[in-house]
């Protein structure tokens, strides 16, 4: 942006928000930039241009948002919304420039309504900080996603974000009553908070998952639980991942809903419970837990635990699972940080790597799986180091969420890294949606993975397509998420 437009630009912004609430400073850019992305650090640490914003902007009301989305919309600048930055799928990149909307001062829990359970909220809120706020009064968010300490209610509405313990309380996308959107032009969309309706189509679920390409989401009406009477949790051991995968799908069918089921294939068990936690004994290793009142969670775990036993799983009892309960954050936030190599490794000791979360029916779980793995192998095998594995962590009555890792290292100098990490995406989401997967079951499709959504449902991205053009005629809105190009 040349410097007379942009004089002019601080100008009307700084009115809105405050002096204090511009930032124009080349750090303050590049910290926005590089954020959780992969593709920017990459650059970064190449010594190649990141893309940069010329104003991250922090405001603090809805007001305020709206108002400067009109003089983006007046002016046809790009603006891309941001929560704290960690989801690496890039929809928080400000690949053209032009405003960040920063949302983290937009933090207030505004009113908890104890008798119809809900709690209204600023979407800059954190995610650890409304929680422990609703403790504090006896309740639960019940969504409690790894990234507990790095996001903002508005990440987790935009990217359908989904938590620990998404089995027994849902998705985000089933915990909300209602929104409050600033569209483009600056009108401003607000729903009422209702558990249900037959008033037309759910304008609540057309906002949750755009990724800030139909608006920002300024406030939201959460349902909350009280917060449970029993909380437990248990290991289990199967001989293999396919006996897993079937007890946990009985369990489903029988209604006994857990809170939480996380089915470590072989590889996974053997890396993450042998090598780091010490559990000796290989096959495939099941955490259960279940929340609630406390005859009712009995039942259930004697329930679970019966059908396990059935297909061949060994209880190692709720020692070990009230270990991972304690420890889950353990991964991204270990606590004794001694041990530097481990710490650099668990951080960022791979050239490439990247996670496909994906959701399929249960009579092709085990094939597409199978079929990632051997693929992977196949194409980088005896290329690079590499490893890949994988959880099954978020189930329905239906069918499952798998969470495949794989990592990538020693590539060459005169290899591009950034092609190896699209070749791996390549191989892997095509897989997915051969077996009647999706692009992504939890963190969002962002700029990474546009290219495959038209894919996905017949005729629906085309849908989007023609929704966005009618909200954002100036495509200003985070344009390039969603696969959407220069609508
Ligand atoms: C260590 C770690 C663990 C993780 N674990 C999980 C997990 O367990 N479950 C899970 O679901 N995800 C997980 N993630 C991914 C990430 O935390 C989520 O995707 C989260 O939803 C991002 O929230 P954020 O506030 O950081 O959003 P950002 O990264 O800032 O933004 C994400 C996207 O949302 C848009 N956006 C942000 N705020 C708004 C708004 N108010 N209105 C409209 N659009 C908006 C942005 O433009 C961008 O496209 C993890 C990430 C990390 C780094």
């Amino acid at each position: 942006m040349s410097e007379i437009p942009r004089a002019l630009l601080y100008d009307e912004l700084t009115n809105i928000v405050g002096r204090e609430n511009v930032i124009e400073e080349r750090e303050e850019g590049i910290a926005h930039s590089l954020n959780r992305n992969w593709f920017t650090r990459t650059l970064w640490s190449e010594n190649r241009q990141v893309p940069l914003p010329s104003f991250v902007v922090y405001p603090e009301s809805t007001e305020q948002v709206s108002d400067v989305l009109q003089i983006a919309n007046r002016e046809k600048i790009p603006v891309t919304p941001f929560g704290m930055g960690s989801s690496g799928m890039g929809g928080n990149v400000p690949v053209d420039g032009g405003i960040i909307v920063d949302t983290k001062k937009m933090d207030e829990l505004i009113k908890v309504n104890e008798e119809s359970l809900s709690a209204t909220i600023q979407t800059g809120i954190g995610s650890w900080e409304y929680e422990e706020s609703l403790n504090d009064l006896g309740y639960t968010s019940g969504h409690l996603p790894a990234s507990q300490f790095c996001s903002t209610y508005g990440g987790f509405l935009a990217l359908r974000s989904a938590g620990r313990l998404s089995t027994g309380y849902g998705k985000i996308e089933d915990m909300v009553l209602g929104i409050e959107v600033a569209l483009p032009n600056g009108e401003i969309v607000r729903t009422r908070p209702v558990p249900a309706h037959a008033s037309g189509p759910d304008l609540n679920q057309l906002f949750i998952g755009s990724e800030g390409a139909f608006g920002i989401i300024t406030q939201a009406t959460m349902k909350i639980h009280p917060y449970p009477e029993e909380r437990r949790f248990r290991a289990i051991i199967f001989p293999d991942f396919s006996s897993g995968l079937q007890a946990v799908r009985k369990i489903m069918r029988k209604d006994v809903t857990p809170s939480v089921a996380r089915l470590y294939t072989e590889e996974e068990t053997a890396r993450t419970f042998k090598d780091t936690w010490g559990v000796e004994k290989e096959g495939s290793y099941l955490i259960i837990g279940f929340d609630g009142v406390e005859e009712l969670v009995e039942q259930k775990e004697k329930i679970a635990l019966r059908i396990c036993e059935k297909e061949n799983g060994e209880d190692l009892g709720s020692e070990k699972g009230e270990y991972w309960w304690e420890n889950r954050y353990g991964d991204y936030y270990p606590k004794d940080r001694s041990d530097t190599e481990k710490w650099q490794s668990l951080l960022g000791g791979y050239q490439a790597a990247g996670t496909v979360t994906t959701c399929v029916p249960y009579d092709k779980a085990e094939v597409a799986y199978k079929e990632m793995r051997r693929s992977f192998k196949e194409k980088f095998e005896g290329r690079y180091k590499n490893w890949i594995h994988a959880h099954f962590s978020h189930w329905y009555k239906t069918g499952t969420m798998f969470y495949v890792r794989w990592y990538i290292r020693e590539i060459p100098e005169e290899e591009d890294t950034l092609d190896v990490y699209n070749e791996a995406w390549s191989t892997l989401v095509p897989i997915a949606l051969k077996h009647e997967g999706v692009v992504d079951h939890h963190h969002g499709i962002g700029r990474l993975l546009g290219r495959f959504l038209s894919k996905q449902d017949k005729g629906g991205h085309e849908v989007l397509r023609s929704i966005k053009k009618a909200i954002d005629p100036n495509n200003i809105m985070n344009p390039g998420v969603l696969g959407l190009g220069k609508c």
